[in-house]
Order: C-alpha cells, then structure tokens, then sequence
C-alpha cells in the first residue's frame, strides 16, 4: 500500500439550495477545484433532517475519475464572532446588571 496522495479528494466547497417548486435540494459547487465550473450535487430533499449527511465525497462531474469532498462554504468570521459577541452580551447582561447595582 502506497501513498494515495494522487487520490485524494479536493475540497469543493458548496452551499445549499433548493429549487422553487420541488422539495429537492441541491449542493451548489461554484467553483469545481478540477474544471473551475459549476457543478450540482443532490442533496436529497426538504424532509431529510439533516441534508449535512449528503456531503461528502463524489466523483467529479467533469472527470468521473476524480473524486471531490464536497463540504459547507465556510461563512465570514466577522460576520460569526460579531453575532456571538452580541448573543454573549445578551445572555450575560442580567448578571452584568447585578454587578452594576452594587
Ligand atoms: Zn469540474
């Protein structure tokens, strides 16, 4: 057994979607780490509880020897930390108000 560097899966990053009218969701690849292109994954439909189980590894449309790992496009941080910091000053401003009474 050698090393399957050559094999290994890519990260395309994806985000979801669904398609007006249908239940069916997709995962959009907007940039395939292979061709650059666009490609859609089935994401299975609205009533699968969890459609993050349909990520994963698939073959690339584009060249079916290849596989890719199709994954969440990581959101902005800032846009992340700044509702955190908020939700953590709300969830700890009855004890800050305590404080601030003595
Ligand atoms: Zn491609």
């Amino acid at each position: 057994m050698g090393k399957k560097d050559r094999n290994t899966p890519r990260m395309a990053f994806a985000s979801l979607r669904d398609m007006p009218g249908t239940r069916v969701m997709f995962w959009v690849v907007d940039g395939c780490p292979y061709c650059g292109e666009r490609h859609l994954h089935i994401a299975g439909n609205l009533r699968m509880a969890d459609p993050g189980e349909s990520l994963g590894e698939y073959p690339a449309p584009c060249d079916p020897s290849r596989t890719y790992e199709v994954a969440l496009t990581p959101r902005p941080k800032r846009k992340q930390s700044k509702e955190a910091r908020r939700k953590a000053r709300r969830d700890g401003k009855d004890e800050v108000l305590d404080d601030d009474k003595w």
